[in-house]
């Protein structure tokens, strides 16, 4: 891992959430992904040109002291593996934990031997893989979008927590700033998000009045 640390592609990210893995976590959903399944949730990330380029460094100094660890989304985070697993160590080294979303699958990521893919591999607590299937929605267990879409724990730490999933519900985020901007993390079909967002600009415009 090299000193001088290249920059992340970083399209958004939220300081606290319980909607996106174990505990209360730091999400940073990262810019870019070439996979492009059918019935992604987040097309607008797909193309790398948009987001911010920021230091891992000065992405840690963004991430709460408090909370259990970092969750790395996308866009795809493998296609920026070599500084996100310096991004990763350097949370870690903190004593908190790193869960990572991939649409690629983990025999996928292993078999292309790169050091950087491995590196980020090495530095995942809770990796959750595979492509969207939008035929195969998954209403059953927490965060995750489609049924073929695999927990791994790739540490000691949530070891037993992969055995448990069907206890732990899932959850929606919605967040309304002071502007009236909305915005929604989790997940749930675009129909249900549809329904809820057409009720809050109904509250909304009645508050209004
Ligand atoms: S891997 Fe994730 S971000 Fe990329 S297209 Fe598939 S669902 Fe969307």
């Amino acid at each position: 891992m090299s000193s001088t640390s290249s920059p992340v592609r970083v399209a958004r990210s939220i300081p606290r959430t319980t909607a996106e893995g174990p505990g209360t976590r730091f999400a940073l959903w990262v810019q870019g992904c070439t996979l492009q399944c059918p019935g992604c949730f987040n097309p607008h990330l797909w193309t790398q040109r948009g987001g911010d380029l920021v230091a891992p460094e000065t992405l840690l100094d963004a991430v709460p002291a408090d909370v259990e660890g970092v969750t790395l989304l996308g866009g795809e985070p493998f296609e920026q593996a070599g500084p996100l697993a310096v991004f990763a160590a350097l949370v870690r080294q903190r004593g908190q934990s790193v869960m990572t979303f991939t649409g690629f699958t983990l025999d996928d990521l292993r078999g292309k031997e790169s050091g950087d893919l491995d590196a980020l591999i090495a530095q995942t607590d809770l990796l959750v893989d595979g492509p969207f299937l939008k035929d195969r929605v998954d209403r059953a267990r927490p965060w995750v979008g489609s049924r073929n879409q695999r927990f791994h724990a790739l540490g000691p730490r949530y070891r037993t927590l992969v055995d448990e999933l069907d206890g732990i519900g899932d959850r929606l985020e919605i967040r309304v700033s002071a502007d009236g901007t909305v915005s929604v993390n989790g997940w749930a079909p675009t129909a249900t998000l549809d329904l809820i967002l057409a009720d809050l600009g109904r509250r909304q415009s009645r508050t209004r009045r």
